[in-house]
């Protein structure tokens, strides 16, 4: 995670101060006694760095059937006001094409974030767990069907 400023009524809390976009405001955090010094000095909000796990961020046509098939297997946000899903997956095991292919985006790699759940943006509304982390032992999805369960890889 990373600390995360939200520009609001045209007011950003950064040093520029007049941005328009979330946007980081300092690099990840590792460490509880570094997520203690930043968030002391400021109530930053999160954002997630999607460097451990991909995030599809797919729209609700595809959303809302994806979270009924993996049922309670895959970390799930969403994002109100864009009626976007967010799921949280294993790095590399969804091609970026495929969720381009439905209107998606995937977030991948060290460099792209997603505001965590909990969060408000202008462009999100108050993003929600669908499916809470906790619920998946804090493990993204692992795609599988029963043959690579079942036969030796
Ligand atoms: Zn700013």
């Amino acid at each position: 995670m990373a600390p995360l400023v939200v520009p609001r009524d045209g007011v950003c809390l950064c040093i520029r101060g007049d941005c328009v976009d979330p946007h980081l405001a300092g690099s990840v955090v590792r460490s509880v006694r570094q997520a203690d010094a930043i968030w002391s000095e400021h109530p930053w909000d999160i954002a997630l760095i999607t460097d451990a796990y991909d995030v599809v961020d797919v729209p609700a046509q595809y959303g809302a059937l994806l979270n009924q098939l993996l049922k309670a297997t895959c970390p799930t946000a969403m994002a109100p006001a864009r009626r976007h899903w967010w799921f949280f997956v294993v790095g590399g095991s969804v091609p970026a094409a495929k969720v381009a292919a439905a209107g998606g985006v995937l977030r991948s790699g060290p460099g792209e974030w997603v505001p965590a759940p909990g969060t408000s943006t202008e462009a999100t509304g108050r993003i929600r767990w669908l499916v809470h982390p906790h619920v998946t032992k804090w493990r993204p999805y692992q795609r599988r069907d029963p043959i690579d369960v079942v036969l030796p890889t």
